[in-house]
């Protein structure tokens, strides 16, 4: 508690300052914002093998898992390209009274950052929050501290030091910086945190956009074309080791193709990381011990047959998770019913697909949503009876890709949402401005009341 005390007494004079620039003017200005859009460019254009190398200390992995990390600099210039329509008004509506909108911005922002991808997580909500004219504070996650510290050097390097601030940390400082009053509060992480970020947000009305996780489920019916549908599940569910919101966390299959399905994803971790994944160093590491000690027991207690990989293949101190397939696991197993973010692909059959829906419909709402099908009625029926964040028909993540598309869970996965303008959006405020005419003959009082004087004749 002393510690929280003495952090927040730390950050008090600073979110203060920040107020005061924000005050000034000075982030609402475009050029401003123009310049840091720029830096954050050349932020990633100039630094990008750093970033795939302090990303892979913190998680291992290959030249693929850095460009996840980089995407923040075309975010960037898709801002700079659409500033001036975003930040324009916005006509609405009126003749003899004129009524639009203008987006200001809302203030200082705080940005709380996961591990899973410590740079592109921490950038993305930083650009909208930087085209919207705000002034922000960045909380990266300590579980990726050569990550964390990287992007402290280069904020603090290419960016407007006094408006835009990278400030580590972990409980304690997180804990005093939620005591501050923020004008948006946008989270990134697991749910049981949101839930924290939302009360100390709600002590002062703060928004929050809250980017969640959940179970987001693969669906695969008897009509799917299979080499399509194998590689996509595949690619996506082992990038970053299965470290990913929107990763396919369970595989519901028809009967009828599932042990063909299975065989050839089992072969498909044979063809991409060979016989000893540890050694491969294209496959990720685990974050930390800790998170491998929840899969193993994740794999442990499933109670299905194993089709590769296994607690036999772990090793704690290097952080290795092989991959692991695990065929028909008990419906009632954590593994099937906490959110994985870990390389477990559990397969369970499926005899209908109401039955598929029962079960995806059981959980939680998730962030995403998977289906695998040539069959438009099966599709149709799946995407209206099955609700998520997104969701995409014979491929898996690229939803989250689309420059305009917006991203964000529902419920338990989630609240708000960005990227495009979406995000701008998010972190603007619309304010709605109606001026009235007083030309000749429109002088009448706003509402006129019911003893209201005649308005004077010109
Ligand atoms: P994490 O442990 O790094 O936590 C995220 C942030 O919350 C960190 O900055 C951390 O310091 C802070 N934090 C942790 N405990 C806190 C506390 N008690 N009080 C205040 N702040 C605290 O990351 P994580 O939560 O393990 O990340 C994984 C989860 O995030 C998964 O559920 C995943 O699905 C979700 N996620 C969602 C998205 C998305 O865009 N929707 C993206 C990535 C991850």
């Amino acid at each position: 508690m002393a510690a929280v005390e003495k952090f927040s007494a730390e950050y008090e004079p600073m979110v203060g300052k920040m107020r005061t620039a924000f005050d000034a003017g000075k982030t609402k200005d475009i050029a401003w914002r123009r310049r840091q859009l720029e830096g954050i460019h050349r932020m990633m254009s100039e630094n990008h093998e750093a970033v795939t190398e302090a990303t892979r200390q913190d998680l291992g992995g290959g030249k693929l898992r850095g460009i996840g990390e980089v995407s923040p600099g075309a975010a960037a210039d898709h801002a700079l390209a659409h500033l001036d329509d975003w930040t324009d008004d916005k006509w609405i509506s009126g003749w003899i009274s004129r009524c639009y909108t203008r987006p200001e911005p809302k203030g200082v922002v705080l940005i709380i950052a996961p591990w899973n991808f410590p740079f592109n997580l921490s950038l993305l909500p930083l650009v909208p929050a930087i085209a919207a004219g705000n002034c922000v504070v960045i909380k990266p996650s300590e579980m990726s501290p050569t990550c964390a510290s990287l992007l402290q050097a280069l904020v603090e390097k290419y960016l407007d030091a006094e408006c835009i601030k990278v400030v580590q940390g972990a409980l304690d400082e997180t804990t005093a910086l939620l005591k501050q009053r923020w004008d948006h509060i946008f989270y990134t992480g697991n749910g049981v945190v949101g839930k924290i970020v939302m009360k100390a947000a709600a002590e002062h009305l703060t928004p929050v956009t809250l980017e969640l996780g959940g179970k987001s489920p693969v669906i695969i019916d008897e009509t799917a074309q299979m080499d399509a549908t194998c590689d996509r599940v595949s690619v996506i569910k082992w990038m970053n080791c299965g470290q990913i919101c929107v990763a396919p966390d369970y595989v519901l299959v028809h009967e009828s193709r599932a042990k063909e399905f299975m065989e050839r994803q089992k072969a498909l971790v044979q063809s991409s990381f060979g016989d000893n994944p540890k050694a491969n160093r294209e496959y990720g590491k685990i974050v930390n011990e800790r998170h491998v000690d929840r899969v193993q027991r994740l794999i442990e207690t499933a109670k299905g047959q194993l089709i590769c990989g296994g607690v036999a293949g772990i090793d704690r101190s290097a952080r290795h998770v092989p991959p692991t397939i695990i065929y028909d696991p008990t419906m009632d197993s954590p593994l099937m019913q906490e959110e994985i973010f870990g390389p477990i692909m559990p397969i369970v059959p499926y005899k209908t697909l109401d039955d598929a829906i029962k079960i995806v419909n059981s959980k939680e709402t998730p962030l995403a949503m998977y289906m695998y099908s040539q069959s438009s009625a099966n599709i149709e029926k799946v995407l209206s009876k099955v609700s998520s964040g997104g969701a995409c028909v014979n491929t898996s993540l690229e939803q989250v890709i689309g420059d305009d598309a917006p991203f964000g869970g529902k419920g338990p996965s989630g609240m708000g949402r960005y990227h495009g303008k979406y995000g701008f959006d998010e972190l603007s405020h619309t304010r709605t401005i109606l001026r009235k005419s007083t030309l000749p003959g429109f002088r009448a009082p706003a509402i006129p009341l019911p003893n209201a004087a005649k308005p004077t004749p010109d």
